[in-house]
């Protein structure tokens, strides 16, 4: 086919994808592959291995072979924020890029969808959650905690409070946030049971907890107030050490999952033209995969 058919409507297979390195463990393309059927939509949805030195080169044959777009996973999030000509104000604020739509005129547009995926779930998980009244311990400080704590900021949280292990990535974390809101401050690593009592949103953004990783050190969960909630962003596994302590506590809980399955739709619904639904169908196909 040739290149410039691609890009239209028609009878073409539209066409978008996820780059990352490695990229082999990315589950997008059972949630895109899933849409795509589902919807009808005559397009395909690409898992592609880019290693960062090919990164350039790269976006300029997707664009040539028509792509509609793709995901952006580790290590490209930053790169990618450097390499398109527009941003939107959710990128811009946490300067990261996980989704990219290529424009009529090949111009790209650079999306973080992760903060959108990370409140959403929040929001459908436990409908009574506050904002006004929620004050947050965000443990980490790499990509996955900037978009949750810009999400948060945008839900006007009453507090923010970050620890990390490295405490100078939590410092510059907390200084580029500093322009949009004045709750936020760092705690020591190690040192956040002094907050715990205070603290109604306790949300974990380390790998820490993942399959092949050490397990979050969970202490600080039975001083959390009554009413208090645990979100972890890993979900493989899906009831990870720390939501498992956490239940054991009374507290209420939510897995990362949701997550991931909500960054998805505004992606999808740029590329094939058509919002899609997160449903529990799509969610146990996920988990079983
Ligand atoms: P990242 O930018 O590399 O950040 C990793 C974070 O984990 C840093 O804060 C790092 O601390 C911390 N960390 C790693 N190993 C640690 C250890 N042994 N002890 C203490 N802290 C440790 O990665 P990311 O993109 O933010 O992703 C982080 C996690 O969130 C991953 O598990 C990822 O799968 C998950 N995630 C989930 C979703 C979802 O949709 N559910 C979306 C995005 C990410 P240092 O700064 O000290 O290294």
């Amino acid at each position: 086919m040739a290149e410039s058919e691609q890009r239209t409507d028609g009878d073409t297979v539209l066409r978008a994808g996820v780059i990352g390195w490695p990229i082999e463990h990315s589950k997008s393309p059972i949630i895109h592959g899933y849409w795509l059927e589902r919807y009808g939509v005559n397009g395909r949805y690409d898992k592609i291995a880019v290693s960062p030195d090919q990164l350039d080169t790269s976006i300029t044959d997707f664009i040539a072979q028509g792509y509609r777009g793709w995901n952006v996973t580790l290590p490209h999030k930053e790169t990618m924020f450097g390499l398109v000509s527009d941003l939107d104000p959710a990128a811009q604020r946490i300067r990261a890029v996980n989704t990219v739509v290529v424009g009529q005129d090949g111009a790209l547009t650079g999306m973080n969808t992760d903060g959108y995926g990370f409140i959403t779930n929040l929001m459908q998980s436990i409908p009574a959650w506050q904002p006004q009244t929620c004050q947050a311990l965000i443990i980490g400080a790499g990509g996955a905690a900037r978009a949750a704590i810009d999400a948060l900021i945008q839900q006007n949280v009453k507090k923010i409070w970050v620890t990390n292990r490295t405490a100078e990535k939590a410092d510059a974390l907390v200084q580029d946030f500093a322009q949009y809101a004045s709750c936020l401050s760092t705690v020591a690593w190690g040192k956040t049971a002094d907050i715990a009592a205070q603290t109604t949103l306790l949300v974990n953004t380390t790998s820490l907890g993942m399959v092949g990783q050490p397990a979050l050190n969970v202490e600080d969960v039975q001083f959390l107030p009554e009413g208090a909630i645990v979100y972890d962003l890993v979900y493989a596994p899906l009831q990870t050490e720390l939501l498992q302590t956490a239940r054991a506590c009374g507290l209420q809980t939510v897995t990362g999952i949701g997550m991931l399955l909500h960054q998805a739709v505004p992606g999808f619904s740029a590329w094939f033209g058509q919002k899609p639904e997160v449903t529990e169908d799509l969610l146990q196909k996920l988990l079983s995969s």
